[in-house]
């Protein structure tokens, strides 16, 4: 018992690390931003385009973030809980936080359910077994929080996980702008790798890293 319920938790402080370390890396990341006299390679000329708001050459797909004052590389969109927008050089750490704070919600209802239904009754037989005074309604506060957390989080992390299987960011699905450009569909290995900039599959999983673009250039290879 005593072993299992240190590794239970030993995963409690995995978990929250992860979560905190994609939190701080998905806030204070580059997403993306376009550098004021970007070198346009001659094949891609095609493939760029005016912003008429900073009056800069941007890539296809690529978004002003009006917030952020500047042009983001295949913007998804500005996200207001880590105060930076979400493009294609952070998107991945963005999902990450996603998955990982789904991870810790659920985690957390888990412990509580387990505090409720096993732990509480023994506060009958050995009333030291327990520290603080307000315990239940401290549980009731983390259960409230866990259930509004975990769903909220799964409903974000399944539209986002629908959006890169459609190649599509959140600000084209809002516009509906690009039903006429007929995509051909990528294999899901395909498209999550250009996301988190590797196929190594146990990767997508580290916040501890440094995302390299696969050689493919997407926009490129979308519009075709
Ligand atoms: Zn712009
Ligand atoms: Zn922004």
């Amino acid at each position: 018992m005593g072993i299992s319920l240190h590794s239970l938790l030993q995963g409690y402080y995995m978990v929250s690390f992860f979560c905190v370390v994609s939190l701080l890396r998905a806030s204070t990341a580059d997403p993306g931003k376009l550098q004021d006299s970007p070198k346009i390679p001659l094949t891609e000329k095609e493939f760029w385009e005016l912003c008429n708001k900073c009056n800069m050459m941007r890539p296809k797909r690529s978004h002003h973030c009006s917030r952020c004052g500047h042009c983001v590389r295949k913007m998804d969109h500005h996200c207001p809980w880590i105060n930076n927008c979400v493009g294609e050089d952070n998107h991945w750490l963005f999902l990450q936080l996603c998955f990982y704070t789904q991870l810790l919600s659920g985690y957390t209802l888990i412990l509580d359910f387990c505090h409720y239904y096993y732990f509480l009754p023994l506060k009958t037989t050995t009333w030291d077994l327990f520290v603080f005074r307000h315990e239940l309604a401290l549980l009731r506060i983390s259960t409230f929080m866990g259930i509004v957390m975990f769903g909220g989080m799964c409903s974000l992390f399944y539209t986002q996980v629908v959006g890169i299987l459609t190649d599509m960011t959140t600000i084209e699905k809002m516009s509906n702008c690009c039903d006429e450009i007929s995509r051909a569909r990528k294999p899901w290995q395909q498209t999550f790798s250009e996301v988190f900039g590797t196929r190594w599959k146990i990767l997508w999983f580290i916040p501890f890293r440094r995302r390299r673009p696969l050689r493919v250039s997407y926009y490129f290879a979308n519009h075709v």
